[in-house]
Parts: C-alpha cells; sequence; structure tokens
C-alpha cells in the first residue's frame, strides 16, 4: 500500500513515503513499552498534563500550517482545517485539565471487613488505526486520553494523509511528548496485524469502515485484545411537523455538505413530516445551489472536492445504482468543471426500501430526502437501519423532541442543533456503527485497568 499525498483539488502527487520497516516496527515497540513502565513505575501524570498543555499550545500556534497540510492532504476547506486543529487543542486541553480527577480511585462501599476501591491503571501501548476525513482530530481523539492515563500508542493513519500524521507527531514531540508517547508509523495491513498481536500491546482503536473495522477487530479478537470500533453511519435528520422550517434549513444542508460531505455523523437520510416535505426541498435546492466549489485554500469556497479519486467514483456508482433502482434526482448530479474530484451536491427522493441506497452509506455531498405521514413512521424509518451513529430530530418543542430522540436506536442524538464533536460529549455508536466510546470520562476509560483493591 503506498502512502501517498495526491491533492484532490490540483491532482498533483505531492509525495509518496515509504512502508515502516520491521527494524522500525521492533524499534518503536520497544521504545514505548519502555515508556509504558517508566510511566507506571513513577506516576508523571501531573507531567503528561502540562505536556498536553504545551499540545495545545503548539497546535494553536501551529493552526494555519497543520490546515494547509490537512488541505494539501485530503482537499478539506482551509477554514474548516483550522476549526478541526483549534477542536484537538481544544481536546487536549479537556484531558489536560479533569484527566486526573477521572483517573482518581473509586471507593466502594462493601459489606465485607475492609475498604474497597477501584484503581484506574495504564494498560500498554494502544495501536491506533485512523481514517483521512479529519486527519488530526480523529488521532486526537485516541492520543490525549491515553497520554493522560499513560498508554502509549502507535499510529497507522490513512495512506492518503501521510503529511498530516507526521505533522501531528511533530507538534506533539515540539511540545515535549517523550519519544514513544505517540510514533506514527506507515504500515501494511499484515502489519497492523503483527503489531496488534505483539503481547506488548493492549488495546485497539479503529475508526473507519465497517470493511476496515471488521478485519482490524477480527485481529484483535483473536489476540483477545480490547478495541473500539467507530465505524460509519446513516445518520437520520427528523423534521416533526411543527419544528421551524428556517432553522431545519439552515442546520440541514450544513450538516450534509460539512467537510465535503465525508463525515460519519452528518445527516445522510432527511426524514420530513408530510406537512414541511415540499418546503424543505425547495429550501434544501436553494442551499444546495448556492455553493461555491472552488480552491479549497480560498475563503470564498464552499464546496470542497472529495478526498480522492476513488472516492469521487464510488459515490458516482452508487447514485448511479440508486437512480437504476428507482430514485428520482431532485437536484444536482452532475458534472463540476475543474479539475479536482468534485461532486455536485445532490437531493435524491422517492428510495423505496428495496432501492440499494437506502442501506448504502453514501459518504459525500449526497442528501436523501424521505416523507413521513406520522411521529412513530419516523422513528421506524430512522430505525430501519443496520447503522446506529448519530441523529438529529428537529421539533417545535425540545422536550418533545428529545423524547422522540431517545427512541433513536443511534448511539448520540442532537436536539433542534447541528450535531457536533465536543471534547466532554461521549462519541460513539451501536450495531455497525461500532462499540466502544471515544472523548470524554467514558473515552478516557476505554483502555484503562480497573483494578480492585481490597484492604483489610
Ligand atoms: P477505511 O476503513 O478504509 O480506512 C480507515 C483506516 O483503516 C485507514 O487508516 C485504513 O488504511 C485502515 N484500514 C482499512 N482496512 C484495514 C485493515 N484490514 N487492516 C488495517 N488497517 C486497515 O475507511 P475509509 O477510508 O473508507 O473511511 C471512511 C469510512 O470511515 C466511512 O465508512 C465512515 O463512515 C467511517 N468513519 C467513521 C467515523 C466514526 O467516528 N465513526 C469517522 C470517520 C469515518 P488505508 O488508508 O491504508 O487503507
Amino acid at each position: 500500500m503506498a502512502y501517498q499525498t495526491v491533492n484532490p483539488y490540483t491532482n498533483e502527487v505531492v509525495k509518496t513515503y515509504p512502508n515502516a520497516t520491521t527494524d522500525q516496527i521492533n524499534a518503536a515497540l520497544a521504545v514505548s513499552d519502555n515508556l509504558y513502565h517508566e510511566w507506571r513505575k513513577n506516576d508523571a501524570m501531573e507531567k503528561r498534563a502540562k505536556i498536553l498543555l504545551n499540545i495545545a499550545d503548539e497546535f494553536r500556534q501551529r493552526k494555519n500550517q497543520l490546515a494547509r497540510i490537512a488541505v494539501t492532504d485530503m482537499g478539506k476547506l482551509y477554514k474548516e482545517a483550522q476549526g478541526e486543529v483549534e477542536l484537538c487543542a481544544m481536546i487536549a486541553e479537556y484531558f489536560a485539565k479533569h484527566g486526573a480527577e477521572m483517573l482518581k480511585p473509586t471507593p466502594i462501599q462493601t459489606i465485607a471487613t475492609g475498604e474497597a476501591e477501584v484503581q484506574k491503571h495504564a494498560t500498554g501501548i494502544i495501536m491506533a488505526v485512523e481514517p483521512w476525513n479529519f486527519p488530526y482530530y480523529q488521532i486526537m481523539r485516541v492520543f490525549a486520553p491515553n497520554f493522560m492515563v499513560g498508554n502509549p500508542m502507535i499510529l497507522k493513519d490513512a495512506s492518503n494523509t501521510p503529511g498530516s500524521a507526521e505533522a501531528f507527531v511533530n507538534a506533539v514531540q515540539e511540545a515535549g511528548a517523550p519519544i514513544g508517547s505517540l510514533t506514527n508509523l506507515f504500515l501494511g495491513y499484515d502489519q497492523v496485524s503483527e503489531i496488534i498481536a505483539d503481547p506488548r500491546v493492549q488495546g485497539v482503536a479503529l475508526t473507519g469502515s465497517e470493511r476496515g473495522g471488521r478485519s482490524v477487530a477480527v485481529a484483535a479478537a483473536e489476540h483477545l485484545k480490547k478495541n473500539t470500533m467507530e465505524l460509519g453511519g446513516m445518520d437520520a435528520f427528523i423534521v416533526l411537523e411543527d419544528a421551524d422550517i428556517d432553522e431545519v434549513a439552515e442546520i440541514a444542508w450544513r450538516t450534509r455538505l460539512y467537510n465535503a460531505g465525508q463525515v460519519c455523523t452528518s445527516s445522510k437520510r432527511f426524514i420530513v413530516a408530510a406537512n414541511l416535505y415540499d418546503e424543505f426541498l425547495s429550501r434544501l435546492k436553494a442551499k444546495f445551489a448556492a455553493v461555491v466549489p472552488g480552491d479549497p485554500m480560498k475563503a470564498s469556497t464552499t464546496l470542497a472536492p472529495m478526498n480522492s479519486k476513488k472516492a469521487k467514483e464510488k459515490l458516482q456508482s452508487q447514485v448511479a445504482e440508486a437512480i437504476a433502482n428507482g430514485a428520482n434526482v431532485y437536484y444536482g448530479n452532475e458534472p463540476i468543471d475543474l479539475p479536482g474530484q468534485f461532486f455536485m451536491p445532490t437531493i435524491l427522493t422517492d428510495i423505496d426500501k428495496n432501492n440499494p441506497a437506502f442501506r448504502t452509506e453514501m459518504f459525500g455531498p449526497v442528501a436523501q430526502v424521505y416523507k413521513v405521514n406520522s411521529e412513530s413512521e419516523a422513528i421506524d424509518l430512522a430505525n430501519d437501519s443496520e447503522f446506529g451513529l448519530g441523529g438529529i430530530v428537529f421539533a417545535g418543542d425540545a422536550d418533545h423532541g428529545a423524547e422522540v430522540a431517545s427512541q433513536i436506536e443511534t448511539g448520540m442524538v442532537f436536539v433542534n442543533n447541528f450535531m457536533a464533536s465536543l471534547p466532554e460529549l461521549p462519541f460513539g455508536g451501536i450495531k455497525k456503527s461500532g462499540y466502544g466510546r471515544e472523548m470524554s470520562e467514558l473515552g478516557m476509560m476505554a483502555f484503562v485497568n480497573e483494578q480492585l483493591i481490597v484492604k483489610a
């Protein structure tokens, strides 16, 4: 597998990177394992918290440089890349400030004589496999909490964002993190499996597709390694009959087109009450028609190219299949006359349940819109999915929206708002969207040994 940056706006091959050698892998495992034992012996949590704060500073100072690298690697809008770098700084800061409190022992009332408590200890090296769509944030979600815990991390990043992965590690090292706390290796799939098999590795975290997740989860299961899987989604955006259509229209297009639609939690299925359906479609169309494709570095551009030729071609064939099976193109699906990997924002309607599109995650700027005649029909349709990541409910009354939200079978639902990822909010799904949580205290505990100690 070639690690290569191909700028999706210009199609220029920017740089190719050689794969890691066996010696590099062995050296990384040895250094990280020594660091783990050193951290276990000398409680360096306070020191690590300070370094995490330095990392937050380092990310803020390098914001523009890091953002530019991400734009070159995978094409996202420069201003969105800057926002991603800021979010990374917030995550580092959050775990620096709150990590020690979360990792305090929890006392337990026991009827046995003696005192009991659950202590929280590091477990060893974590193998993290991360995708290209947020090439910094995805890494930070696993790195920051585990750095606080004292679990060193080996990173295998997506093969099309090697520049971002290198830049991330450079920033972390510049901030004073010891060598071995985060090592980026350009690994083939077999090498990832070999690392997972190594007894010094105690956890595996993957964000990516169902296919990639399954392979890596099988490797982890074979060696009985705890793992977290953050996979795809077919998130529903439910518009109830009393929703404020102005608010709906403003959020709907943004949630679908942010990051050129390449977000696991972006709304992919808009499920709209019959009384608002026509209005919703015409508003969404107007918003989609107003986007400006172009150079992602320019502030005036509002539609980024997709991350690669392969991704664009996959989306093209998914849309073609949807149409062949009866979907109606309400808007879009025409070529954009630019050399980059642009996909015109597209609205599909009339997708019935036999259409493969009904069960296909379209990872790009394509909205599926469904009309429903009742709230219960909306809930049933939202839950008729193998995925269970997130979702949005728009309701006239937010409390009622929250009641509907709790009937949606996913890991996260936002009411009357854009679905945001913040360090204090647990992130993750159920069903084929994976298992485990990242961020927040729940994410912090993913690879912690919650050890019971009972004193007589
Ligand atoms: P992939 O699963 O192909 O890639 C994600 C990462 O996994 C990459 O680093 C990839 O490496 C690696 N990988 C894939 N297969 C294996 C394997 N067998 N062994 C080891 N590593 C492997 O996902 P996509 O690039 O297709 O990313 C988009 C998908 O990710 C979407 O389905 C999306 O929904 C999901 N996603 C989920 C998120 C979440 O938080 N739940 C967030 C973002 C995306 P390489 O690049 O070298 O192939």
